[in-house]
């Protein structure tokens, strides 16, 4: 199988010394490709540094809405030289999370515009988190689109079909992680049958959300092959297929090889 894990954070900071190990581990179950996602400018630069160091790796530099709130002098302007460098494929992680009340919501608002103005200044795919807030995140995405072009892509999507449907209506593409394995989560899989297969990306947002069988246990990116075989078993086609679809437009959209 071929399989490009299109969100997950390796920062140093998470994984220790073990990075080596990890990023092997992905290679012998078939993750040719990972994007690494940055959450604040330093694992940002992290990631790109990777990125520059691994074949088939690709990095995004963003802030995490849930740490906008904590943003120090000068961050912000090393997230926009990463993203003018070319070390990096994506802007993100960024988005709106009505869940955890970590930074108030109009200032939340007002990074996620950023970021969405920063990805549409270079031409750059934008990694989007929701929580608790698809909706708001959409009405913004539509009013970005009405400016001008924008790849966006749903990153751990967990809405409903009416949301999917709208998202895709949008351009975006939809990434589902972990939590569509769960025995639980039969809806959400209903909801992944309905995606084009050319907006579908599969990922595992290491080191969160290990997917079933491995709940529980820290994630990473090898752990993606489950979560292919979940949705290809809910879509009725072959693991294999799915698994290369799912990379190819990881690869597009990412402008890697
Ligand atoms: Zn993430």
């Amino acid at each position: 199988m071929d399989l490009f894990d299109s969100h997950c954070h390796l920062d140093p900071m998470r994984y220790l010394d073990e990075l080596p190990e990890v990023v092997a581990r992905a290679r012998a179950a078939g993750v040719s490709g990972m994007a690494v996602i940055g959450t604040r400018a330093i694992d940002s630069e992290a990631a790109a540094d990777l990125a520059s160091r691994e074949v088939g790796i690709v990095a995004a530099a963003g802030i995490h809405p849930n740490d906008v709130g904590e943003v120090v002098a000068g961050e912000w302007d090393r997230i926009v030289a990463l993203a003018e460098s070319e070390r990096v494929a994506a802007i993100g992680e960024t988005g709106l999370d009505w869940y955890r009340d970590h930074a108030p919501k109009d200032v939340q608002r007002e990074w996620f515009d950023r970021h969405i103005r920063l990805a549409q200044r270079l031409s750059l795919p934008l990694v989007i988190h929701t929580r608790e807030s698809i909706a708001d995140a959409l009405a913004m995405l539509r009013e970005a689109i009405a400016r001008g072009p924008l790849a966006a892509i749903l990153h751990a999507f967990t809405g409903t079909a009416a949301e999917a449907a709208e998202a895709i209506d949008l351009g975006c593409h939809l990434g589902f992680a972990g939590m569509v394995t769960f025995r639980s989560s039969a809806q959400l899989r209903e909801v992944a049958t309905t995606v084009p297969i050319d907006r579908l990306l599969v990922e595992t947002d290491s080191p969160f959300l290990s997917p079933e069988p491995l709940r529980g246990r820290r994630n990473e990116p090898a752990h993606v092959v489950h979560t292919a075989r979940c949705l290809a078993l809910a879509r009725g086609c072959p693991p294999e297929a799915l698994a290369a679809a799912t990379a190819a437009n990881a690869r597009r959209l990412f402008r890697c090889r």
